[in-house]
């Protein structure tokens, strides 16, 4: 399926091209013709799936632009409403669609002013609400969309989201997008939409399939050392780590600054202004690796994310489902790393099953598996290098005293220094051990989900699991490929880690 399918406005189809949209995303497929037909709708689809343009497309393509607001986009935060603005304004600018935002905590004059010119007006509930009710703005618009209606409801916006509706025409076309379906938004959904189409995406397409899910089994005191172990064998470009509180936020930004790790923290109590820099030095690359509670991530919109890392696995599936949602964004590849302490594995099970989604489980990498990985980069990385003038007056020099070979060690000696991986060599819970813990954690539930086990991928013999090799491709998996040597002294807890690469 194509975009040219839809049937969609000559210069919404024009941006399209020229954003670089190839294939309509599954909720783009369901959505766009729906909304075109004028329905109401209520769509759920994980984060990252490309609501944006599910929404925006259909909705400018049948838009007027004759200066009168025409389409109402309501969003959670005032980060969210800037990123979806610029996706809108991407896509209507061919079509003279100019948007509008509108947040709190700025001053009103030029928001104002912008809604006036304005077709599609961005805006965080509260500010909006204020305009509304103090009549500083009125408006009519005839599409009007509620985005991460969940978060919304999460952030305690129900009654601002209720009263504004008081004030838009009866006459309208509403559509709802939520990454989760709680029964707060089912009932909101009744009171606020026409006779809706639902667009559900089927479980398999819900979580992003792109995002390869793996979990660690450590003892509680060995999650720092694992952390540290784990990203220094992943060597992720760029990676959220997220805990349940904000304490945990600071200690662990402490902690891994000291191992030398270029960290920020993100939290709630942190002041816009601050939080703003934090993010921009995100996206910039000058931080690699965000640290950051459920909350404070919460619509956080970073491409390229490579990893995120789960310090403590969270209490509900749906903040698994958004944490995770923060890597494999527009089409790319992610991996969400989980650890748990072996009491927590049944939160594992039940997540799995809420999700409808396999995460599969690994053995914390030794320190030698790191070694053997930076050596490989290293590898790599001396076949690339081009030999310089200086380099061949110093080999030269060096030949006075010392013969070829001998050089060559000292120099492959002095470029490894820095290679030392710190902590003990084994970190967590191996193959069997979990397999054991799991079979347990599963004959203590009732009934009914036993058979998941028998369908793992366990390999018939004593073996166990094949744990280190990812059933779901793709990934991290290519990136840090191992090519394939054995790892030495690494003991039968070592599933099928020679097979990789
Ligand atoms: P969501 O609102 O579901 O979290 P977004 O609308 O923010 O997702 O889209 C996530 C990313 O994917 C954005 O960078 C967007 O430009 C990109 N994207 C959306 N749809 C497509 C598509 N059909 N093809 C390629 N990239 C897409
Ligand atoms: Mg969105």
């Amino acid at each position: 399926m194509k975009f040219t399918d839809f049937n969609l406005k000559e210069t919404i189809q024009a941006a399209i091209t020229e954003a670089g949209f190839t294939e309509p995303s599954p909720v783009q497929k369901d959505a766009i013709p729906l909304i075109l037909e004028g329905h109401d709708i209520i769509a759920q689809a994980q984060t990252g799936t490309g609501k944006t343009a599910a929404f925006g497309l259909p909705v400018m393509s049948m838009m007027k632009a004759d200066g009168s607001v025409e389409g109402l986009v309501i969003v959670p935060t005032r980060e969210l409403a800037m990123q979806v603005s610029d996706e809108l304004f991407r896509f209507g600018k061919l079509s003279g669609i100019k948007t509008a935002t509108v947040y709190g905590g700025t001053a009103y004059g030029q928001q104002l002013e912008r809604i006036k010119q304005a077709s599609i007006v961005i805006a965080t509930p509260g500010r909006l609400q204020d305009l509304l009710m103090s009549g500083k703005v009125k408006m009519n618009p005839k599409f009007v969309i509620l985005d991460e209606a969940d978060e919304m409801l999460d952030m305690g916006f129900l009654d601002e989201i209720k009263n504004i509706f008081t004030f838009l025409p009866k006459e309208r076309q509403t559509l709802m997008f939520s990454a989760t379906m709680p029964n707060a938004i089912r009932k909101l959904a009744e009171e606020i939409l026409n006779d809706p189409k639902t667009v559900s995406i089927t479980k398999a397409e819900k979580t992003n399939t792109k995002i390869t899910q793996l979990y660690y089994v450590v003892q509680e005191k060995e999650r720092d050392d694992a952390l540290v172990r784990l990203i220094d064998y992943k060597n992720p470009e760029k990676c959220i780590i997220f805990c349940r509180m904000k304490k945990e936020v600071d200690r662990l930004v402490a902690h891994m600054t000291a191992q030398g790790f270029k960290v920020s923290g993100l939290h709630g109590d942190m002041e816009q202004k601050q939080r703003e820099v934090t993010i921009r030095a995100f996206k910039g690359g000058g931080i690699d690796i965000f640290i950051a509670t459920d909350v404070a991530a919460r619509g956080l919109d970073v491409n390229d994310v490579t990893h995120v890392f789960n310090y403590h696995i969270p209490f509900d599936s749906e903040s698994y489902v958004h944490r995770i949602g923060r890597t494999g964004r527009g089409g790319k590849t992610g991996e969400a790393i989980t650890l748990v302490t072996p009491n927590e594995l049944k939160t594992i099970k039940r997540i799995e099953k809420d999700v409808g989604t396999t995460m599969t489980t690994q053995v914390i990498p030794t320190r030698m598996e790191v070694q053997n990985n930076r050596s490989d980069a290293l590898i790599a990385k001396i076949a690339e290098t081009k030999v310089t003038e200086n380099a061949i007056n110093l080999v030269k020099t060096l030949q006075h005293d010392l013969d070829i070979v001998t050089i060559a060690h000292l120099l492959a000696s002095l470029v490894q220094e820095e290679n030392f991986v710190k902590g003990k060599d084994n970190i967590g819970l191996g193959l069997e051990e979990i397999e054991l813990l799991i079979q347990r954690a599963m004959n203590s539930r009732s009934g009914g989900s036993g058979d998941r086990i028998g369908s793992r991928n366990r390999s018939g013999g004593g073996g166990g699991y094949r744990g280190n090799k990812p059933r779901t491709g793709g990934g991290g998996s290519d990136r840090h490929g191992r090519n394939g040597r054995s790892s030495g002294g690494r003991d039968s807890r070592n599933g099928g880690q020679g097979s990789r690469g």
